[in-house]
């Protein structure tokens, strides 16, 4: 894809634009300078059909590769990332505006960590399984699992993590022997060029990865228009239910990575020092844009003034603003649609009695870019930042007195993503995970799992459909055949044709055999079946 990098004279000249709007390039601009930093065209989608045509042709080649020679190629991939990770994090963090520090941790390092993981584990994941038989009624028949890819899969991306998150899923679905097509956020469609470059360095085959620029609703539409086998989806609910029913009407699968309102329940034993760091971190990070980001913070009220010290000082000690010289904690937003959203929240909660127990006054808040970090608490769940996803640097907190209320208050959301318990006692951390309904609970952490390809990722209740990540994950880029045989030829199964009350009896009796309620039950299976199954398999049908 020819990417023009910024020419100054260029972007400032309005026509000039206009001139090379033939590919109708996308003008990316770093949030936190406004700066442009490059014009990227957009696809061509009338090409969808021969794309996809040359997509299946390369993925025939491909899924013939071993997992092995597979493997090679990723490796080039994730060497390239090993060699250039200053490159690739200045990219990511231009694109979004978030700092070089949250680029290298929840980007650059979970890219090359995936591509190392998939690689070495896809085969031990994705070779057949054989299934022990298991019912004696069954003792000729043997069982496996086979996976074979899904041929072409549509992986449409968020702008939050603009490398991490889409590419464990390019990497995957590569692995699993599929040709990939990926659609990028808009907002950030510099790293989705990035990306292209990166796995150019796999030397796959032509055809079997493509980047795709433009709007996603039409992107979308193509895909499904020209029989896509699976959409892989991470964004907001409302696009995630907008694809799935339009998916829904040429029966295409999809997995769905939605939003999030993720609880962090402090209980009274937690070590608080290690949990206001965690807050702060989980919370504001990203400048707060992360699905699994603390968007709800419980804690015991025995606990709670200290934890609010704590926490408040932190919040205040955040250095916020444009990242010159590693010199700040947050990033700007990413976009300002996005930073409007978080405003609108803040002054709703604000106005229905919520207070500001810190804010960072380290940085200028601008609109549409830097938000300064906000710790709140008197906010209740009739308040929108308890309700909806934030997706901003804001931290609401609220008291409890017992874990039913704690448990009660956490699972008090149409969300469910991931949530983090804090307490020294790890049984009951365990026991109390268990309780949240959510699609990751960590115990003294929040958050990073995301960064760990072994685990897997996804989200209850309206946070999600399937997983991402993990062996769940590589197992979603594939499809399941069971392959079923006799180990001795017979000519017919007990149950087949002809049927008489001989049939029915042995049936009848065969149930107590592989059931039996009593060692009588079993013996008169075990005198009776055996010999009448044999015999029915090697008998003639005599008409
Ligand atoms: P979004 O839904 O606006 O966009 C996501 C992607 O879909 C982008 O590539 C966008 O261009 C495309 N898109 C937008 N409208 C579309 C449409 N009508 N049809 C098809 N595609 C469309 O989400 P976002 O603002 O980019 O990302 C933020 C959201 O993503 C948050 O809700 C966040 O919680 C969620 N998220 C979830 C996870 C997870 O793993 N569960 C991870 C990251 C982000």
């Amino acid at each position: 894809m020819p990417v023009k990098r910024i020419n100054k004279k260029a972007v400032n000249n309005k026509s000039s634009l206009k001139r090379t709007a033939v590919n109708k390039p996308v003008p990316s601009i770093n949030p936190a300078t406004g700066k442009k930093i490059g014009l990227v065209p957009v696809t061509d989608l009338s090409k969808m059909a021969e794309m996809m045509k040359q997509a299946r042709k390369a993925q025939s080649e491909w899924s013939l590769l071993s997992y092995r020679q597979r493997k090679e190629h990723i490796r080039k991939i994730r060497n390239y990332i090993l060699k250039n990770p200053d490159e690739i994090a200045t990219v990511i963090s231009e694109s979004s505006g978030k700092t070089r520090v949250d680029a290298m941790a929840t980007e650059v390092i979970p890219a090359a960590l995936s591509a190392e993981w998939y690689s070495q584990n896809a085969e031990k994941i994705l070779k057949r399984e054989k299934l022990p038989v298991a019912s004696v009624l069954f003792f000729n028949k043997r069982n496996v699992i086979e996976r074979y890819p899904l041929r072409v899969v549509g992986i449409i991306s968020p702008w939050n993590y603009p490398l991490s998150i889409p590419f464990g899923e390019v990497v995957m679905g590569l692995m699993a022997g599929n040709a990939v097509m990926l659609k990028v956020s808009t907002s950030t469609t510099m790293v989705g060029v990035e990306i292209d470059k990166i796995i150019k360095y796999g030397d796959l085959p032509d055809g079997l990865f493509r980047l795709l620029v433009g709007p996603g609703d039409r992107i979308v539409d193509a895909l499904i228009e020209n029989n896509a086998d699976k959409i892989f989806f991470t964004g907001s609910t409302e696009t995630g239910r907008e694809i799935m029913t339009k998916a829904s009407r040429r029966l295409i699968p999809v997995s769905l990575e939605l939003g999030g309102k993720d609880a962090m329940i402090v209980l009274p034993d937690a070590d608080l020092e290690r949990a206001s760091n965690g807050a702060a971190w989980a919370g504001y990070q990203n400048a707060g844009q992360s699905c699994g980001s603390v968007e709800r913070l419980y804690v015991h009220d025995t606990v709670y003034d200290k934890m609010l010290e704590l926490l408040s000082k932190k919040t205040k000690a955040l250095r916020f603003g444009e990242d010159r010289d590693f010199n700040v904690d947050i990033g700007s937003m990413t976009t300002g649609e996005q930073w409007e959203k978080v405003e609108m929240q803040v002054n709703d909660a604000l106005k229905k009695g919520a207070k500001i127990s810190a804010v960072s006054s380290r940085g200028v808040k601008k609109r549409g870019s830097f938000y300064p970090p906000i710790l709140m608490y008197d906010v209740n769940h009739g308040m929108d930042i308890m309700k909806n996803e934030t997706f901003g640097p804001v931290v609401p907190v609220m008291k409890f007195n017992t874990i039913d209320e704690a448990v009660k208050l956490a699972n008090d959301s149409t969300m469910g993503l991931t949530a983090s318990v804090w307490t020294r006692n790890i049984k009951k951390g365990i026991e109390l995970a268990r309780r949240i309904e959510a699609g990751v609970v960590t115990i003294n952490d929040h958050l990073y799992t995301h960064g760990q390809p072994e685990t897997p990722w996804s989200g209850w209740k309206k946070s999600g459909i399937g997983f991402t990540h993990s062996k769940l994950g590589l197992l979603e880029m594939t499809r399941a055949k069971l392959i079923n045989w006799d180990i001795i030829r017979s000519r017919r199964n007990m149950w087949w044709f002809p049927y008489d009350r001989n049939v029915y009896e042995k049936l009848r009796l065969s149930l107590k055999l592989a059931l039996p309620l009593s060692v009588t039950d079993y013996l008169k299976g075990a005198f009776n079946v055996p010999f009448f199954l044999i015999k029915k398999m090697f008998s003639s049908w005599k008409t």
